[in-house]
């Protein structure tokens, strides 16, 4: 190992025991080069944020722009800023009139963190229920409502109150009383292996939260911004939360998160007590900026429509392999099925060898992942499966 290596090793926490070590020197559309001038497809795209391509230019431009006027000036909410007010604006205009208020934070935690204190505040209750498979984000009120328990176990004590349904079962549903604050779902669950519910689950859950008073949030941070083949899951399912939590792609690369509901109930947040929830670089120009930009590129390409039939090129590729059990997708969210975490490993380090980046699930072994940006075209997609089916094929017992 290079002393590079090492310093990275020993000087900057790791949290994963054998990272990819790719030494970066830039990126550029679904590629990344290394400093040996390797070039890398990206078909993990910083699992699922550079939906629009690295650096885009629409979004550097943007944050050019943005640096040369100002940076942080005061904690969110205080001041008008043009880069704050411009992405809430663009934000309405791609959600519903119910989705009409939003609050920028910094990553998808957070706004986790924000929606759960809301619907607390808004509701008066405090029992939360989420489900078996979530994942929400690495902070105490996010992973208390997160499924996976050998994670959770060693920071117990975390939040009282949670309960965990099973995901897709209609049968739980009548657990969600009138002392439930918040639901809190994934419309996708993106951790768990990609596991893709029925309408009609969705639609019953919507019912039931609105039979007993409880606010639905649903946690977008991973399926929004065209992942899943429309902007946002929730449509494609035709149920409508009272909370949407955003992330990862809203940022074209920057990081930032949202929650965002209706006037009336996030209005909450402003007394008893006020500044319900504060945070000192939410909203921060340059990202709010580069998060404008990338819906407006967002909403300029055609990409989010071709999202399923691109998904649709490659799956049907992979799965002539018989080593592959089965391809969990959706637009472009992606988990393949092998025998074993030991198979997984082999492939996904042989696709880095051949120069293509995909990545495991924290909560599923026998899966490997892919989420390239929606910015990838048939024939890259077609180049990316081949890289694939090679890497299966060297690697084959
Ligand atoms: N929610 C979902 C569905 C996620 O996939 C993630 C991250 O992977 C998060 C929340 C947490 O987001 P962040 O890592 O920005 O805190």
């Amino acid at each position: 190992m290079n002393q590079r290596k090492i310093d990275f090793i020993n000087n900057q926490a790791q949290t994963n025991p054998s990272p990819y070590l790719i030494d970066v020197e830039r990126a550029e559309g679904i590629y990344i080069w290394d400093k040996s001038g390797k070039s890398y497809m990206d078909m993990i795209a910083g699992v699922a944020v550079n939906n629009i391509g690295h650096c885009h230019p629409k979004v550097t431009a943007a944050i050019h722009q943005q640096v040369d006027q100002y940076l942080h000036v005061m904690v969110y909410g205080e001041f008008i800023q043009d880069a704050q007010l411009n992405l809430a604006k663009n934000l309405q205009s791609i959600l519903p009139p119910q989705l009409n208020c939003s609050y920028t934070v910094n990553s998808g935690t957070e706004a986790n963190e924000g929606a759960l204190k809301l619907a607390k505040r808004y509701t008066g209750r405090s029992e939360i229920i989420a489900f078996n498979g979530s994942y929400h984000g690495g902070t105490h009120g996010s992973l208390s409502v997160s499924g996976n328990e050998m994670k959770k176990a060693p920071f117990r004590p975390l939040l009282p109150h949670v309960k965990f349904l099973d995901f897709n079962k209609t049968e739980g549903l009548e657990n969600i009383t009138a002392k439930t604050a918040a639901v809190i779902i994934e419309p996708v669950q993106g951790d768990a292996g990609v596991r893709i519910p029925t309408q009609d689950f969705l639609v019953a859950l919507r019912n039931r939260c609105t039979e007993t008073g409880t606010l639905l949030i649903f946690d977008e941070v991973q399926t929004g911004f065209g992942r899943t083949g429309s902007f946002f899951a929730f449509q494609k399912f035709n149920v409508i939360p009272d909370i949407l939590t955003l992330g990862k792609a809203l940022g074209g690369g920057m990081p930032i998160g949202a929650f965002v509901s209706s006037q009336e109930i996030m209005h909450n947040l402003t007394f008893n007590p006020m500044l319900g929830h504060i945070t000192t670089f939410g909203g921060h120009p340059v990202v709010c900026a580069a998060a404008k930009a990338t819906i407006d590129v967002l909403k300029e390409e055609i990409w989010i429509q071709e999202a399923d039939q691109k998904g649709q090129l490659l799956e049907d590729l992979l799965i002539q392999d018989p080593e592959i059990f089965e391809i969990r997708r959706i637009g472009l969210m992606f988990a393949i099925d092998m025998l074993d975490f030991d198979r997984v490993k082999k492939v996904v380090d042989e696709c880095l060898d051949k120069g293509l980046i995909s990545f495991w699930f924290l909560s599923h072994p026998n899966s490997f992942r892919l989420s390239p940006p929606l910015s990838i075209t048939a024939e890259e997609m077609k180049k990316a499966g081949e890289i694939i089916l090679a890497a299966i094929a060297v690697t084959r017992r």
